[in-house]
């Protein structure tokens, strides 16, 4: 269109498709207006974070008492309403409650954990910056979630004010990325960077879209699944501005998928955005295939590609979440072939000590013999092929 406007066609999508994804209940909120309920500030600024809320929300078990009293000097409690709804109030292995409420092992620091596993601060060459692959950088903008989540990595920084990115900090992480003209793709992260106001996302996007060797960036957020009110229409027209605009976000389980995180996705999608999942393999929530079969195949249905499965990494304080090795393959052995090679995303280990993402496979090359190589496909049969 002249005047460089896109319309936004209405359309309407099937009830059978939508009745999968249903409205989250209001938990102990019911008399909360819908205004309010379904506004980004009025969740913010209602998150429980004390033990006496959430007493209101679930019945608290002893471990939990504990666990939120021995934790929250190190690592704030902190859930929205909507995401708090969605817990089970009477199953302590909720894979929701599980994820938002503190258990002991957060207080127990295994000696294979490290205080900053994937190096990042070793690859920082101004704060604020990790530079660690040839064309692109990690560049954290708040150190504030909309929830902090039990088995974040980046505990050591992430709900610490002290360490927010100022907008001194901010605009020497961007000279920094003007000055390195290698870099062409910018992965903006935090904390989350749904934290930052419209205005200080629109500053931050429109300095690096004024630089001619960035080509896209990527936004990484969980704000769709804990707090999906912050996609607005002013949101997503402020991001409209600046394509190709990527969002990377972090559903972990089936339930995570609601009406709330259709719809936010949904618009997003609208707006052209490009969305894709990175999933954290986590004990008790999602370690089993069926689960991510469904998680992916719902994230598809709400036009998102699943990306990457983390294997937990060596943070400390959450080694109750690891998993084996040999969950996360099999998980991938259960999904290729048996559904879309779209819901298959790549299994990849964060290499301790700043290594970088290595992707992990079940073992698909049976054997090569000079020219035959001979493979087998997800059934276990065995196939040949020659080479020329
Ligand atoms: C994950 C990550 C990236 C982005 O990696 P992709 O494989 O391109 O998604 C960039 N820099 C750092 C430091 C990272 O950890
Ligand atoms: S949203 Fe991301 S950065 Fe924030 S607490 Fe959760 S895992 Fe950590």
């Amino acid at each position: 269109m002249a005047d460089g406007k896109v319309e936004h066609n209405s359309y309407e999508v099937k009830p059978h498709i939508l009745e999968r994804f249903p409205v989250a209940s209001r938990s102990i909120w019911k008399d909360v207006s819908d205004k309010d309920w379904n506004s980004w500030i009025w969740q913010q600024q209602n998150r429980v974070k004390n033990l006496e809320q959430l007493g209101k929300v679930i019945n608290l078990t002893d471990e939990e008492r504990k666990a939120y009293e021995g934790s929250v000097e190190m690592f704030n409690m902190s859930i929205t309403p909507y995401y708090a709804a969605l817990m089970d109030p009477n199953d302590p292995n909720c894979p929701i409650r599980l994820q938002a409420v503190p258990k002991l092992g957060e207080l127990y620091i295994s000696p294979t954990d490290m205080e900053d596993p994937l190096a990042e601060e070793r690859d920082m060459p101004v704060p604020g910056i990790t530079h660690r692959y040839p064309d692109r950088v990690l560049f954290y903008t708040t150190h504030n979630c909309a929830m902090y989540c039990r088995f974040c990595t980046r505990k050591r920084k992430v709900s610490d004010p002290g360490s927010a990115a100022q907008t001194k900090q901010l605009d020497d992480s961007l000279a920094y990325i003007r000055a390195h003209k290698e870099i062409r793709d910018v992965v903006i992260s935090g904390g989350d960077p749904l934290s930052n106001s419209d205005d200080r996302l629109d500053y931050i996007l429109g300095s690096l879209r004024d630089m001619p060797h960035i080509e896209m960036f990527r936004l990484g957020t969980r704000n769709m699944v804990t707090l999906p009110q912050r996609i607005t229409d002013d949101f997503v027209n402020m991001l409209r501005k600046h394509h190709p605009v990527f969002v990377n976000t972090h559903f972990n389980h089936p339930k995570e998928c609601t009406r709330e995180a259709f719809d936010a996705c949904r618009r997003l999608a609208d707006a052209g955005v490009v969305i894709s999942n990175q999933m954290v393999l986590l004990k008790g929530i999602n370690n089993d295939p069926k689960t991510v079969m469904e998680l992916n195949h719902k994230l598809l249905m709400m036009r998102v590609r699943p990306y990457y499965i983390y294997q937990c990494d060596l943070s400390q304080g959450i080694s109750h979440f690891r998993t084996t090795v040999d969950e996360g393959l099999n998980i991938i052995e259960h999904l290729r072939g048996w559904t879309s090679g779209l819901a298959v995303p790549h299994y990849v280990i964060d290499a301790p000590g700043g290594g970088g993402k290595i992707p992990l496979l079940p073992q698909y090359l049976v054997k090569k013999e000079g020219k035959k190589v001979t493979l087998r496909n997800f059934r276990k049969q065995q196939f040949e092929y020659n080479e020329p």
